[in-house]
């Protein structure tokens, strides 16, 4: 049975033919597409050879020898800058679905900070890490490390879920965000704070490591961190992949599966973050249309 490509109704109707291929109305959505099934949604090439090219990518494969790889396997040439920007566009797309879910999580977060030039200049990429099921709760780029931007991060892993214990090094950075973003007025509910400075900050950052893998390398391959928004997406897209495509090798799971989510790799993460952002565009449509009938 033939399913919409944005939303994945059947209520379709045929709406002609193009070079050959049947093209449909979906009458939920309102898209057309091509009865081409082995397509993303307004894209030529094969999915297989897009979330192919996410997987090297993200893998550590700079994007000349992706482009190689896809000769290799698909047989087609695709050009540098078109592997660029199916990288952003589907970072984009999945982390706003990936962000609406809800994963369960330990509740013991480590946390810590690498620096990373972005362009030339130094930056600092923020991560908490949840300790069992090994799921970034939050992540974060910035130019400053102050209490600011620890904020910002702590607010994400709480909307995430509320922890039980956070580890961190002895940094002041954390002193004030900790008590505005976690503070509790009750006995009960309260976040214990593992802090640990001297000799054993260099533990707390071995626990990142070890949990985690020195993220230095990882995103050594990843070249395209040249400007804050560009190296932002693709960090982005680097959380998604650690998350929910590769298996941590402890846990023989991704971290998702490990935090009960059952959605994995790029192909099921981009049908689904199609279909999301197709039905918030139906709401969007649908609160306008109610407006206007006031
Ligand atoms: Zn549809």
């Amino acid at each position: 049975m033939q399913t919409c490509k944005f939303c994945k109704s059947q209520n379709l109707v045929k709406h002609g033919i193009r070079a050959g291929v049947q093209r449909y109305l979906c009458k939920s959505c309102n898209h057309h597409f091509y009865d081409n099934q082995i397509t993303f949604p307004r894209m030529r090439l094969n999915s297989h050879a897009i979330v192919t090219v996410l997987n090297l990518y993200y893998n550590g494969l700079s994007v000349r020898k992706v482009s190689e790889q896809l000769f290799c396997i698909f047989g087609e040439n695709v050009s540098k800058s078109t592997i660029h920007f199916w990288i952003h566009k589907y970072a984009k797309l999945v982390k706003a679905y990936t962000d609406t879910l809800q994963p369960k999580l330990s509740g013991k977060y480590h946390h810590d900070e690498t620096e990373i030039k972005v362009g030339g200049d130094g930056r600092y990429f923020w991560e908490t890490l949840d300790e069992d099921t090994r799921f970034i709760v939050a992540h974060l780029l910035t130019e400053r490390r102050t209490s600011e931007e620890a904020k910002k991060v702590f607010r994400q892993a709480l909307e995430k879920q509320r922890p039980i214990a956070f580890f961190t090094d002895g940094s002041f950075a954390y002193d004030d965000a900790f008590k505005t973003v976690f503070y509790s007025r009750f006995k009960t509910n309260k976040v214990e704070w593992v802090r640990r400075v001297g000799i054993k900050a260099r533990e707390t950052n071995n626990i990142v490591e070890r949990l985690h893998g020195t993220l230095k390398d990882r995103y050594k391959p990843m070249r395209g961190l040249k400007n804050d928004d560009k190296a932002e997406s693709l960090l982005n897209g680097y959380v998604i992949n650690y998350n929910f495509c590769r298996k941590h090798q402890s846990i023989e799971k991704t971290p998702a599966e490990a935090t009960g989510l059952e959605v994995k790799g790029w192909k099921q993460l981009i049908e689904r973050s199609q279909v999301y952002k197709t039905n918030q565009e139906i709401q969007g449509r649908e609160i306008v249309e109610a407006r206007i009938m006031v």
